[in-house]
């Protein structure tokens, strides 16, 4: 018997977890019912937004999102994604799992990168249908965009640089008054805040290299080295 391990090549998924232990799928229209079934709950999701600064697992680097990416959470805080149970190394949804899931392949990334940007979901497709709550969204959508922060950052470079950091502020301040506000008054569950409204500012503002402080109210921004948001 051979004492050396085996350098064949893999052909089939031999179930190790690590793409899982790399981040959850994102999700497209054909997961949608996955969702609007109760297999995998909203509070389980986050949204990358329009404009937000994301990693293109095809492209290996941070661009910004060109519509909603819908992802599932990491466990703790790590990237591996809530469905894998650690363990026993095994999916938790395996038979239910979402479509990148199943087009995955290690040993051949042709059928990924072939639907890795294509038919995206959007909360647009899961909730516009819910009159009240999609207005809320909206209205957040407006006035915390990733473009309106991309242009106050970038002014604060320039000689503008005061009213760049008081805009910017205003804006952190809004995104994480109103998820409060929601969750108190509008008795939404705090865990979907991040699938209804994305991540907060106060979270991915790390990847344009601030770190936000916040004081009874009183935001404010340290710089730090830009890392994955
Ligand atoms: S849903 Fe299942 S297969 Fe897909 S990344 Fe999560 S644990 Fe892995």
């Amino acid at each position: 018997m051979s004492t050396h391990k085996s350098v064949l090549p893999t052909t089939e998924c031999i179930r190790c977890g690590t793409c899982c232990q790399k981040g959850g799928p994102s999700f497209h229209l054909e997961d949608k019912a996955l969702v609007e079934k109760g297999v995998i709950l909203a509070k389980h999701l986050y949204t990358i937004r329009a404009g937000e600064l994301s990693y293109d697992n095809i492209q290996r680097h941070l661009i910004p999102a060109t519509t909603d990416i819908i992802k599932i959470k990491g466990q703790k805080d790590s990237w591996t994604c809530f469905f894998l149970n650690i363990k026993k190394n095994r999916c938790r949804i395996y038979d239910h799992r979402p479509l990148e899931c199943r087009a995955l392949k290690c040993w051949d990334t042709r059928e990924i990168e072939k639907i890795y940007a294509t038919n995206r979901l959007t909360r647009q497709d899961l909730l516009s249908g819910i009159e009240g709550l999609w207005d809320l969204i909206k209205d957040h959508q407006t006035r915390c965009s990733y473009e309106q922060l991309k242009r106050f950052v970038d002014a604060l470079k320039g000689t503008e640089k005061d009213a760049a950091l008081q805009g910017l502020l205003k804006i952190i301040a809004y995104d994480s008054e109103m998820r409060k506000l929601a969750v108190q008054k509008g008795s939404l569950d705090p865990e979907m805040t991040d699938f209804l409204f994305g991540r907060p500012f106060t979270e991915t503002l790390k990847g344009y290299g601030f770190k936000v402080h916040n004081k009874e109210g009183t935001y404010r921004l340290v710089p730090v080295k830009a890392t994955k948001p």
